[in-house]
């Protein structure tokens, strides 16, 4: 852990923070009577209290005491082309008079799987859900449906949404977490099922020596290996370590999952098709709805059509699955994301790694920045960061103070 920041900083950061904001405070206050802890997003929260929303524009978000922000969060990488893009607003709002939500099929869905089809070559088909959540839930459940077996295997600290599989080992508190070499599988959350850590096995991020003894030693009984191909974004997944992965699943019969939630953004075929590997099933969400809550799972045609309703061996429905609204957003954004347009963001982003870089350098604060593309994230730590548990290294305060400041 690196010094923490002095006392002084602190105290300014929080004093100008508080002055800022008496209009976030105040509907603090009032959310909290209505919302446990005023929150229904716990990524949100931030002490004293997070700043409440007035409205977005481009790459600007504004709070609700009028302050402007340049906005490098885009709701955690979703908003591909910033808020209220007006291609993606006049598409929603062509739709809107023509109705929000049928218990019928629709031609929106088939033109937004269709581009998903054409950019990702591992991807035949397509299921549409409403979450990144459900789509990592059905990509795991429809492996285990495929091969007839009944475990899992994700990567310590791998984030995959909320459900009860995607708990274990999320955020494991490292005291309880075993060796590096034989990580303990455990729910991060109290209420989840108690058998389900018996049924999902945990392995180092970027660790193929480790990663391929655990999954040989129960090879016969894994259904998948689902990973994200570079950790929140951040820590990206060494090419090699991601090659044995493919290799070792298929040697043992198991599908490999590639989470692209958030990586999709970094190419038009998703980081797949920046490694060249090809997964099985692969999961998306975020930029895929244009700014609307989406999730789809798309793979194997062989594989996802245990999901086709004539024979359905996993059924899966959701109410607002595939609806219009998202559908049309998610169609105007896709559309948006030509190839210029992915030179150009990713430009932003290697300028953006530059500029925080120069700032470490220049300050001499022990610090370096991850990511890629688009993706960008900083950690106050020289150690190299390759796994969740190297993040320890990183010092957490002065990380929540420059997000006050
Ligand atoms: N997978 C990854 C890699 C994610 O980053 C996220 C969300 N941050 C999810 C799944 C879950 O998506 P959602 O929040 O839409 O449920």
């Amino acid at each position: 852990m690196t010094a923490v920041a002095p006392a002084n900083v602190r105290e300014r950061i929080q004093q100008e923070f508080l002055r800022r904001t008496p209009g976030s405070k105040a509907q603090f206050e009032r959310a909290c009577k209505y919302l446990p802890g005023g929150n229904t997003r716990g990524v949100v929260y931030h002490a004293p209290y997070p700043l409440f929303a007035d409205r977005g524009a481009g790459a600007s978000f504004y709070d609700v005491d009028g302050n402007r922000y340049l906005d490098l969060l885009n709701n955690y990488t979703s908003l591909m082309h910033g808020h209220a893009h007006p291609r993606v607003t006049e598409a929603v709002m062509r739709q809107l008079p023509k109705g929000t939500a049928f218990a019928a099929a629709l031609e929106c869905q088939t033109e937004l799987a269709r581009i998903l089809v054409d950019r990702v070559a591992s991807v035949d088909t397509v299921r549409f859900m409403n979450s990144g959540t459900e789509a990592t839930m059905f990509a795991i459940r429809v492996a285990k449906a495929f091969t007839n077996r009944n475990k899992i295997v994700k990567i310590e600290g791998g984030y995959h949404g909320t459900h009860d599989a995607a708990d274990i080992s999320m955020y494991p508190q490292l005291d309880k977490a075993g060796p590096e070499d034989e990580p303990r599988a455990f729910p991060t959350s109290a209420g989840v099922f108690r058998g389900v850590a018996q049924d999902v096995l945990v392995i180092p991020y970027n660790n193929p020596g480790v990663a391929e003894k655990i999954i040989r030693r129960e090879g016969a009984d894994i259904a998948a290996v689902i990973v994200e191909p570079a950790m929140g974004g951040m820590i990206l997944g060494d090419a090699e370590y991601l090659r044995l992965l493919r290799e070792i699943t298929k040697s043992i019969g198991a599908l490999l999952i590639f989470d692209e939630v958030i990586t999709f953004r970094v190419a038009r075929g998703g980081m797949q098709a920046v490694h060249g590997i090809t997964p099985d099933l692969t999961t998306f969400g975020k930029i895929i709805g244009g700014g609307f809550a989406v999730g789809a799972l798309g793979g194997r045609g062989d594989i996802m059509s245990i999901m086709d309703p004539r024979k359905p061996a996993v059924p899966q429905s959701g109410t607002f699955n595939g609806n219009p609204v998202t559908m049309e957003a998610g169609r105007a954004a896709m559309e948006l994301l030509t190839d210029e347009a992915f030179v150009r963001v990713n430009r932003l982003g290697d300028r953006l790694r530059e500029g925080f870089e120069q700032v470490f350098a220049e300050t001499g604060v022990p610090g370096q920045v991850g990511g890629m593309g688009s993706l960008v994230g900083f950690i106050f730590s020289r150690e190299p960061v390759t796994n969740f548990r190297s993040l320890k290294h990183g010092d957490a305060d002065r990380q929540s103070l420059v997000h006050l400041a």
